[in-house]
């Protein structure tokens, strides 16, 4: 009799964890990803800045299951689902592929949301993908050589103006290391600019900086950075985003014009708008950033072959962050093994919080685990610890930890090449319209227009 089909969406942490978790079930699993790699988020700040290499954070999903003999992987990104005849739509280069399930894992995550103002995205990126993260180090690292180049002194001031919106852990952590560059790694390298004389700005519109970490960590974050030189400036709504600066509103209803080059856009997730295709299909709940109110059990409602796991996920205000993506990849995984196997699982999903952190300067950060509330370099050496235990392969973790060692103890960094097509290419796709297909012969053909 043919082997269960377990079709998983997504390469992230659910989906890699659920594929992993079923490497001994007997069942066919295939793991269908729009993108080549098991991405690393909460490192990604780090290739936007110079310290790791995009490999190190991001390894090939191929080659982590390549041992896996029950697994196979496909490039494709979904376009349908459908519930009723239980199968999985996706498409790549004007190739389609039909999936046949008998269960179905959705870990297809979040994407940035600039809450209703899309336009935004144009002139401050996101930082969710490999893509947004190398633009954001051209950007970066290109406005210091433009100012480098400029004779006016207006312009030179909004080039050395770096704005992060969204005073969350990734705001921070971008903020943070946008000061270590200007303070000190490239602080030698121009002649005609004082890096040292750049700004960060970390804005967000409400009052404190990682909320989620309480009072105590907050205010000892906002210190660490504002001894770092990154300006906070809580309560401030950013009303418009354009070319040469951002628009705020305060709290106390004052309104100002901060003129910048480069900004950030940390400030907000949408989830997948698969979400949506499973709740409309399902009559799942959906709340208003895209997630699906899934069971208990981490099914869709009416559909218990279909789980829906990580950043997707409405239940219990779980936060978006890793644990919940693993730990749910690996109930779904477990779920699934015990109908297999006939050992049904009757168990809810329990989420087992392990604990928060932020990075904020070279040997300083903030964490929170349970009652425990770290800060300082006992902070820093638990987040280094605990990154380093979940960068996936030996040879990442070993190559990482060199680049650390480069980073923190030397200040250098040696992931600093940008290109003009990072620089332009997400726009310039954009621009080209969706009436065009790339051919893998690098060639762009006109009038095949995807659904
Ligand atoms: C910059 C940043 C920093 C972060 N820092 C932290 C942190 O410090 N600690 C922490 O715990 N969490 C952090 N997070 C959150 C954490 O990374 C996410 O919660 C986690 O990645 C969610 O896992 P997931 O599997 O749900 O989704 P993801 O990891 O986002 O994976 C989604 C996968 O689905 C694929 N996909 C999406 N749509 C489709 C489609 N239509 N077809 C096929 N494939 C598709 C994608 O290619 C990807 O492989 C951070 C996130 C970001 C962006």
């Amino acid at each position: 009799m043919a082997r269960p089909q377990v079709v998983i969406i997504g390469s992230g942490f659910g989906g890699l964890f659920a594929a992993q978790a079923l490497a001994k079930a007997d069942v066919e699993v295939t793991l269908v990803a729009k993108t080549v790699a098991h991405l690393f988020q909460p490192l990604l700040y780090q290739v936007a800045t110079g310290i790791l290499s995009t490999g190190e954070i991001a390894p090939a999903t191929r080659d982590v299951l390549r041992n896996q003999a029950n697994a196979t992987v496909l490039l494709a990104e979904v376009t349908r689902i459908n519930l009723a005849s239980r199968v999985v739509v996706a498409e790549k280069l004007a190739k389609t592929v039909a999936l046949k399930y008998d269960y179905l894992i959705v870990a297809a995550g979040a994407g940035q949301s600039y809450f209703g103002n899309d336009h935004f995205a144009t002139f401050a990126p996101g930082m969710k993908s490999i893509d947004d993260a190398l633009e954001l180090r051209a950007r970066i690292f290109g406005s210091l050589e433009m100012a480098e180049l400029s004779e006016d002194a207006d312009e030179r001031r909004r080039l050395l103006n770096f704005v992060v919106v969204g005073a969350g852990p990734t705001g921070v952590e971008m903020a943070g290391q946008i000061a270590e560059l200007t303070q000190h790694t490239l602080r030698k390298c121009f002649r005609r600019i004082d890096t040292t004389k750049a700004s960060v700005l970390l804005l967000d519109g409400a009052d404190v900086v990682l909320p989620p970490f309480g009072s105590k960590l907050s205010a000892a974050a906002k210190a660490e950075l504002e001894r770092n030189k990154v300006e906070v400036r809580l309560g401030a709504l950013v009303t418009n985003v354009d070319a040469t600066g951002l628009d705020v509103k305060y709290s106390d209803g004052r309104t100002e014009r901060i003129a910048s080059s480069c900004k950030v856009w940390a400030a907000g997730v949408q989830a997948s708008p698969l979400g949506r295709t499973l709740a409309e299909q399902s009559g799942a709940g959906i709340d208003r950033a895209g997630r699906v109110e899934v069971n208990r059990d981490l099914t869709l409602p009416g559909h218990p072959e279909v789980f829906v796991v990580g950043d997707m996920i409405s239940l219990d205000r779980l936060p978006g962050v890793a644990q919940v993506a693993i730990q749910g990849g690996r109930y779904a995984a477990s779920k699934i093994r015990g109908e297999v196997s006939g050992h049904p699982v009757s168990e809810e999903f329990h989420y087992h919080d392990k604990g928060s952190m932020a990075v904020i300067s070279r040997f300083g950060a903030v964490a929170k685990v349970g009652k425990l509330e770290l800060t300082g370099f006992p902070a820093w050496f638990a987040w280094l610890f605990v990154h380093l235990i979940y960068v996936v392969g030996f040879k990442n973790r070993l190559t990482t930890l060199l680049h650390w060692v480069i980073t923190f103890i030397g200040r250098a960094r040696s992931e600093r090449v940008t290109t003009e097509q990072q620089l332009v290419g997400r726009l310039a796709v954009k621009q080209l319209g969706e009436d065009f297909q790339p051919t893998i012969a690098g060639t762009l053909e006109p009038g095949k227009i995807k659904h």
